[in-house]
């Protein structure tokens, strides 16, 4: 037998001993494969990578792993911690040996922060960060531990190997962040770049992982440790600093919906005839078109379903900027059940009529928006259904959310105040509004009960 094959051994019987069957930990390793982006045949490869891993550090010393959570609802650790029964990834993060985690240690008060300091002091650690970071009231807006989380998050940074955001609030605010943000939250990455900055953090800001999603996809956070602790390689990231292979496709292009949204056949009222008959959920504000993420190929619960198979409209939970104020999810996606007039590329919202009446360069822009492709080309109004459906909307903007036009700033979403509105642009999107409406006003809504 070879030292792999013994390793692979000895780590199945670890896992047995735990209630966890071999089977169960192949199709556990295929799903973490499907995250880092490789092909669900390549499981028995993450197997081995895990077993050799796993194995060769109970032999010797554990990669260190700090979990801090700050302001949150304890969302991203109750998914991590009930993502299977038996816990198979609590079983690989005790193998990892979480040193300090403020809702799963065993350990409370004085040992648990002294476990942390002698993990810091040490260095050679990862920190998971749950929540955001909390400046209001000159930080006193969370304490822990009689310490601000301004300054828990500076000191655990200090010597860390790397930081992993673990879900949207840790990344940009989140929930926290939403106007008027009173507390003061903001995420990691943008907390740490202007510490930098501004001289209250005197180290190397240590490369940050962002992993966004209300709550974070348990299976999202296993790959990246994975590829961080076990694989010894942190994930390519996009210009968000997100795993590339996880957030760089959106929802839409992978949703088993999209032929419906090609058709022209929507759901406008829950319960109706097109909802049993599964069609598109945009007009019920799905926000698939403009979001990035991997949930319809890796999904949730053991992979058994996920919000749009569920019938639920995408409420795209993981569109996040780290470094942009007012491009948190919920300040760009609420109210969840209205329809979203744009489209976003990146950070700029993208009015796809304007676009089709366009010039022919854009037509290449406009094939880049995957949410309206062939649709949008070579049509101005009155085209496909979807332009009608954002002519109706046009017209009728208490029904509908986002920008109406692609220089309106999109902290200004929903109605709420912008947090740097240019009064020139604004000027220009009212003006922009009135020419889209007049427009629209031959347009008719193609489906009754909604007008
Ligand atoms: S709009 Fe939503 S439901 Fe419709 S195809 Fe796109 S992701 Fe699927
Ligand atoms: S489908 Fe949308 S709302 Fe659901 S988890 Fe993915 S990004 Fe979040």
């Amino acid at each position: 037998m070879t030292t792999k094959e013994a390793c692979v051994d000895r780590f199945d019987a670890m896992l047995e001993g735990r209630g966890v069957t071999r089977r169960r930990f192949l199709e556990f390793c295929g799903a973490i494969a499907v995250s880092l982006g490789l092909s669900e045949a390549m499981a028995p490869s993450v197997r081995e990578a895990l077993a050799a891993s796993v194995i060769g550090k109970t032999e010797g010393k554990l990669a260190p792993v700090i979990w801090l959570e700050l302001a949150s609802c304890t969302g991203c650790t109750e998914s991590l911690a009930s993502a299977e029964t038996p816990d198979v990834a609590t079983i690989v993060l005790d193998l990892i040996s979480l040193t300090y985690a403020e809702t799963l240690s065993a350990g409370a008060g004085f040992s648990l922060e002294e476990a942390k300091e002698e993990t810091i002091e040490a260095g050679g650690y990862i920190v998971v960060i749950e929540g955001a970071i909390m400046e209001g009231w000159d930080g006193n807006a969370l304490k822990i531990a009689n310490e601000k989380s301004t300054d828990i998050v500076r000191h655990a940074a200090s010597n860390a190997t790397a930081i992993i955001c673990a879900g949207s609030c840790a990344v940009d605010g989140g929930w926290q962040a939403a106007v008027p943000n009173p507390g003061g939250a903001i995420g990691v990455q943008a907390f740490l770049e202007r510490s930098k900055a501004d001289g209250s953090f005197e180290h190397e800001v240590p490369p940050i992982i962002n992993v966004p999603s209300c709550p974070s996809n348990p299976e999202h956070i296993i790959a990246v440790l994975v590829d961080v602790l076990l694989l010894g390689a942190p994930p390519a990231l996009n210009e968000y600093g997100m795993p590339s292979l996880i957030f760089d496709q959106y929802i839409h292009d992978n949703c088993p919906r999209r032929g419906h949204f090609e058709n022209g056949e929507f759901v406008y009222q829950f319960g109706s005839e097109e909802e049993k008959k599964g069609y598109c959920l945009y007009p019920m504000g799905c926000k698939g078109p403009q979001t990035k993420s991997n949930c319809p190929i890796v999904r949730w619960n053991r992979r058994v379903s996920w919000c749009v198979e569920a019938g639920a409209p995408c409420a795209g939970c993981a569109n996040a900027n780290p470094v942009k104020e007012g491009f948190n999810w919920v300040d760009l996606n609420t109210p969840f059940l209205k329809r979203f007039k744009n489209l976003l590329i990146g950070d700029i919202p993208i009015q796809p009529m304007t676009l089709a009446a366009g010039v022919t360069g854009l037509v290449v822009v406009a094939l880049v928006v995957h949410g309206v492709g062939m649709k949008v080309t070579g049509r101005t109004k009155g085209g496909a259904d979807f332009e009608r459906e954002r002519a109706w909307d046009t017209k009728h903007p208490d029904q509908a959310i986002g920008p109406a036009s692609a220089s309106e700033p999109v902290a200004k979403l929903n109605g709420r105040p912008a947090a740097a509105a240019d009064p020139a642009a604004a000027d220009a999107d009212t003006a922009d509004t009135d020419a889209d409406a007049a427009d629209a006003s031959d347009t008719e809504h193609t489906e009754g009960g909604d007008e």
